[in-house]
This record gives structure tokens, C-alpha cells and sequence, in this order.
């Protein structure tokens, strides 16, 4: 085992996700601890020119599999590349982000190598030589401190939002190195031939600039129309609290909180939610909350920034109507 310490960099729509940042930034904290250096494994297609990104953010080596045939993912062929990587530095650790794509390639990679996989870690830490994360378990009523075995690469996910991610710098230039896709083209079980996206498609919620969020107040799923689109006017996101999603309003990827996604907007506005410690724990470190309840000694008050005692179904319009004005300047 080496010192280094091998993260993701994820791409989606030619660039790097949002969580890249936040992987580098605990990465180079790892490396530190190590004593050894944070690399990045970049696959797909023409992705050579973000090696530079990388470096920017403190990413000292990079392993890039810039092939056509890697556009798109597949469980098996970027599996097959970060287990080619695997076998060449053999790593400390291996850091991905617990997207949906990061949960898929974790656990076929942590199989494959036999190593240990952590999914989810909201903090870490490094004790007796050894890296110790901590996640959530039964459904967020436990955070657990995991110890991992000596013999197995630690395979750790880390949730979204949570770390802060790395100071930009125009740092040097990471070292590159090209690996030859596995050929395994013949022996895909399935293939992705291309991506269709709904007309008007909201950004993810975990990556909103803007993040309108509605509660049991909404009172009814139709209710929630009116906030998708207020949502897409402005390019914004939605997201819900498990009240909204139990009732079965709006799916779970929508869910914010404990048992939900982590957010950190610039603008997170809370409609009809009454701020339950379990909804503090996926929002409160957006940069400004805004809060709209009709009951004037709701919980979210106390986290808000501002507050508006009212009915949201009366508020709702005019401030997306605000907003809308605002970001047309
Ligand atoms: C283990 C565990 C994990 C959990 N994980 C999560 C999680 O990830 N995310 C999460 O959100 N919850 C989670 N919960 C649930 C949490 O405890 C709360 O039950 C939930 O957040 C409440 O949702 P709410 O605020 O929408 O509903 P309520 O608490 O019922 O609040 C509704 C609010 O809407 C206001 N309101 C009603 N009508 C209007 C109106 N017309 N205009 C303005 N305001 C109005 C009311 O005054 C009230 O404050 C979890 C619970 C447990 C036990």
C-alpha cells in the first residue's frame, strides 16, 4: 500500500461536479495526514483540458482516461479503469462523492478490489495510522464511527455539502497520466447509447444556487406545481422536507435534511416547513435562509435570516415574481 490518496473527479456535462472540490479539499487533508500526495482518476470524453482544474485545486497527479468510448458511464468500464489505476499506485484510500453515480461505482470497485467500503462518511478522522469516517446509520437515529480493517483499501464516500471544499489557487500543473482503457466494449451488459433530458429539467437540489423548499404546509401535491414552476423560471431548484415526501407530494431525491440531501445554496426559502432538527441538519449552512410560515413561533424562524409570517400560497408568487425581477437585471 502507498501513501497516495485516489479521489474521483466526476464529470457531468463537460465539467466537473460541484463535490469535486469538497473530495479535493478532505483528500489533500488525508494526504497530509498520510504523508503522501492526492491524485484524481478523470475519465471520459475530451475531459484532458480539466486536469487543470484539478490542479487548481490542489490534485497533484492525475490519472485521465480520455476515451470516446468513456462518454458516457457504465458501471463496468469505469470500473474497470479505476481498478487498472488501482492495481498501478495502489493507494491509501480512495475518495468518491455519495452521488448516485459514486454509491453505483463505489460498490462495484470496493468488490472488486476487496476493500472496505464506507458509504455516506459525514466526517473523518485520522487515528493510529489509520483514516476513522463517521456516517449515519438507521436512518440517521445513530452516527456511527467506523473502524476499518488493516488488510482492505478504505473505499470511502463522502455525502455531498458537507465539507467545505478546496480553496481555488492557480496552482502547478498536476502530473498526468494516461491510461489505456480496458477494452471492454464487448462485454458490457448494458450500454448507454445517450442521454434524453426532460424539457426544462430542474438542476439537482444539491447543486442549486437557489433552493425554494415546501413543507406540510404545502398541504397537496398539486401545490407543489406552482413552486416547480416559480423554480424553472429563475433556474432554481426544489426541495421538500420528509412530511412533504411521506405524503408522497414530490419524490425522495427531493428530500432535504438528515435522512435527505444536504444542501448549501446562496438562497434556501423554507415554505410551510417548521424547521425539525432532522430538516436543520440538510440546510442550515446555506448562505441565506429565508423563511415563510404562518405561524409567527416556528422553529425555522430561529435559523433564518428573514422571516415572513404569512400564508405561503400569498407570499409564494410575489417573492418568485421579486426574484424573477431581480436576476433579469
Ligand atoms: C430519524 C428521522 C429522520 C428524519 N429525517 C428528516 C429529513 O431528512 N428531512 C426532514 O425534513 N424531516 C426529517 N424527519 C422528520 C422531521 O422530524 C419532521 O417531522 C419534518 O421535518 C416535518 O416536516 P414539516 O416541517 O414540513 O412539517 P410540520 O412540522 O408539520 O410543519 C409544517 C409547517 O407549515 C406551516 N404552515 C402550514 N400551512 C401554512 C401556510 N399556508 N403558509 C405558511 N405556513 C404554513 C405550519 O405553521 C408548520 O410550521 C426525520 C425524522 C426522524 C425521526
Amino acid at each position: 500500500m502507498s501513501t497516495e490518496i485516489l479521489m474521483w473527479a466526476q464529470v457531468r456535462d463537460s465539467s466537473l461536479l460541484k463535490n469535486v472540490a469538497e473530495l479535493a479539499g478532505e483528500g489533500k487533508k488525508l494526504s497530509q495526514a498520510v504523508g503522501g500526495k492526492l491524485s484524481a482518476v478523470l475519465i471520459g470524453k475530451n475531459v484532458a483540458g480539466m486536469t487543470k482544474d484539478l490542479g487548481d485545486l490542489g490534485v497533484q497527479k492525475v490519472y485521465l482516461a480520455d476515451d470516446p468510448a468513456l462518454e458516457h458511464y457504465s458501471t463496468e468500464s469505469y470500473c474497470s479503469v479505476f481498478t487498472k489505476v488501482f492495481e498501478k499506485c495502489k493507494p491509501f484510500a480512495v475518495i468518491m462523492g455519495a452521488t448516485f453515480l459514486g454509491r453505483d461505482l463505489s460498490a462495484r470497485f470496493a468488490g472488486r478490489i476487496r476493500g472496505a467500503l464506507v458509504p455516506d462518511a459525514i466526517a473523518w478522522k485520522f487515528e493510529n495510522g489509520k483514516i476513522k469516517p463517521s456516517r449515519p446509520m438507521y436512518a440517521g437515529k445513530v452516527i456511527a464511527d467506523i473502524s476499518l480493517p488493516s488488510d482492505a483499501t478504505p473505499v470511502v464516500t463522502l455525502r455531498v455539502n458537507v465539507f467545505p471544499p478546496a480553496v481555488k489557487t492557480s496552482g502547478a500543473s498536476p502530473e498526468i497520466e494516461k491510461i489505456v482503457a480496458p477494452n471492454v466494449k464487448d462485454s458490457l451488459r448494458t450500454v448507454c447509447t445517450g442521454i434524453v433530458k426532460t424539457a426544462g429539467a430542474l438542476i439537482d437540489v444539491t447543486e442549486a444556487d437557489i433552493v425554494f423548499s415546501g413543507g406540510r404546509g404545502m398541504a397537496a401535491e398539486g401545490n407543489f406545481k406552482m413552486m416547480f414552476d416559480i423554480a424553472k423560471s429563475i433556474g432554481a431548484a426544489v426541495g421538500a422536507s420528509r412530511a412533504a415526501v411521506d405524503a408522497g407530494w414530490i419524490p425522495h431525491a427531493h428530500q432535504v435534511g438528515q435522512t435527505g440531501k444536504t444542501v448549501t445554496p446562496t438562497l434556501y426559502i423554507a415554505c410551510g416547513i417548521s424547521g425539525s432538527i432532522q430538516h436543520l441538519a440538510g440546510m442550515s449552512s446555506s448562505k441565506i435562509i429565508v423563511a415563510v410560515n404562518k405561524d409567527p413561533d416556528a422553529n425555522i424562524f430561529k435559523v433564518a435570516n428573514y422571516g415572513i409570517v404569512g400564508d405561503l400560497f400569498q407570499v409564494l408568487p410575489v417573492l418568485g415574481e421579486e426574484i424573477r425581477k431581480l436576476r433579469a437585471h
